[in-house]
């Protein structure tokens, strides 16, 4: 067993002003017990040596762990437009990064108990909410999404008190960083001005280290963060994911999918699907996305006027649409099984969508078989426009199906996927969990005798209320 003094924890974090965190332990969940363990992932983080009974004993805070110094995070957001100065860190607490070969890995443990940032909240987890962030961190990453991700998930205990009394729970989550665009905003707006350049300094150092000696790092910083948000919302509109809470909190510097709560994935082609219901005026609707980003990347601009000049700050934010594009237009070239460039895709692509949505068509299986749409029975006038498209092409129809195969998933994190795998989980039997992480994980395969999975909900899983507490 690998020995847990020789993996290199460190915390760099924790080497800024102590007005960034505070540095603390936490409270373990009494009689903690396994969920699901991510193999996978503890591989490429070099732990998957270590028991996963000792992990929890680790991340439980059973154990204490040399060379670690756990913190949590102070920062501040804009909650559905409007500004709040004090967030942080309420139940999480960062526990350190470790060296993979993929760059530096935050672990952070989300629901390990109160934080002088829990406001009015137990600082705790409960289980649902911990599984759907468990397995949707995953599928993301097989749907090669940048997304945080989970290694372990273990319940305890001690009851949380929601709209009912729930079992609690913690996950072990994985980011590139756990900075997001409020740790800036708060410093910008809280009387903190000066010590913007120390946070924009480390986050360049540690995840930029290109620009470090750049005179103009700040600015190729900003435009960076630009470019990542921007291609994550066209990545997320292609595989028909609305994320619920795209506060500027829970919206990571480097681009990553963060901080699951009411998600949800379309379901019938449904641009203004709201899968958040406390969002009553839909502000984080699936169509408005692509705009919230933009929203999102303008308050960042200003927490870092102090650095970057307006014309600058202006400059790349008006590049914002030109990423977004190009990255949208891409990756559906990809879904309609196309490689070569003709400036009439877009106008195709849109085209596309609108049918899906005047014929309320399954989004995910009408891509995954389109391939059958476009050389079936003749029925659309849009089958003959994509089979002139094909035709330009100048490849084969099985050619054509591979490459609508390796850019169309099979399967995807349907809401009542999540919930009937919950449901069982709260009476103690994870099956199902561990059943969905692994179909997730390799969402383009066809998983023998699992086509269920990829089937359309049925109709009582279509419009389920996902509660927001967690
Ligand atoms: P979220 O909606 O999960 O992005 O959380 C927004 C803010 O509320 C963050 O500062 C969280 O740390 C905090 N928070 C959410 N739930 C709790 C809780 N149960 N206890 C303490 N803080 C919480
Ligand atoms: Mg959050």
């Amino acid at each position: 067993m690998e020995k847990l003094e020789n993996i290199n924890f460190k915390n760099s974090f924790g080497t800024l002003s102590e007005d960034f965190y505070t540095k603390q332990g936490w409270s373990p969940l009494p009689k903690a017990k396994l969920v699901s363990f991510n193999y996978d992932l503890a591989k490429e983080l070099g732990l998957e040596t270590i028991n996963p009974g000792y992990l929890i004993k680790i991340f439980n805070g059973e154990v204490s762990v040399p060379n670690s110094e756990p913190l949590a995070m102070a920062y501040a957001g804009h909650q559905f437009g409007n500004w709040v100065p004090q967030l942080g860190d309420g139940r999480g607490i960062l526990f350190g990064q470790i060296k993979t070969a993929n760059g530096l890995k935050d672990l952070h443990i989300k629901g390990a108990g109160k934080t002088p940032y829990s406001r009015f909240g137990d600082g705790r987890a409960v289980l649902r909410s911990s599984i759907r962030e468990y397995l949707c961190g995953e599928a993301m990453h097989g749907l090669k999404i940048p997304s945080s991700r989970s290694l372990i998930i273990f319940t305890g205990e001690e009851p949380v008190f929601r709209e009912t009394t729930e079992p609690g729970a913690m996950i072990v989550r994985t980011a590139s960083t756990h900075i997001r665009f409020g740790n800036f905003e708060y410093l910008c707006h809280n009387g903190k001005q000066n010590l913007l350049p120390e946070l924009i300094d480390h986050v360049i150092e540690e995840y930029f280290p290109e620009y470090v000696e750049l005179e103009n790092k700040n600015e190729l910083f900003f435009e960076a963060v630009v470019k990542k948000t921007a291609e994550l919302i066209a990545a997320w509109q292609s595989v028909g994911f609305a994320h619920g809470v795209m506060n500027t909190d829970n919206m990571s510097i480097l681009g990553e999918t963060f901080d699951f709560g009411p998600f949800g994935f379309l379901e019938n082609y449904q641009p203004d699907y709201i899968c958040n219901h406390s969002d009553y005026q839909g502000r984080y609707s699936f169509n408005n996305q692509p705009n919230i980003g933009l929203w999102n990347c303008q308050a960042l601009a200003s927490a870092l006027s102090p650095l970057i000049n307006e014309t600058q700050l202006k400059k790349s934010l008006e590049n914002y649409q030109l990423y977004f594009y190009n990255h949208f237009i891409h990756l559906f070239r990809g879904k309609l099984g196309l490689i070569k460039k003709d400036h009439k895709d877009f106008e195709l692509i849109e085209e596309t969508l609108n049918f899906l949505k005047q014929e309320k068509l399954d989004y995910t299986n009408f891509f995954r078989n389109l391939n059958g749409f476009i050389f079936g029975d003749k029925k659309f006038s849009l089958q003959e426009k994509l089979r002139k498209r094909f035709e330009f092409e100048e490849i084969s129809q099985d050619k054509h199906e591979e490459i609508v195969k390796a850019n169309n998933p099979k399967f995807i994190l349907r809401n009542y996927l999540a919930q009937v795998a919950i449901e069982k989980a709260e009476k103690g039997d994870f099956s199902e969990v561990n059943k969905l992480l692994e179909i997730l994980k390799n969402p383009f395969l066809d998983h023998k005798g699992l086509d269920d999975y990829a089937k359309e909900s049925p109709e009582w899983g279509k419009n389920l209320e996902i509660s927001c507490s967690s």
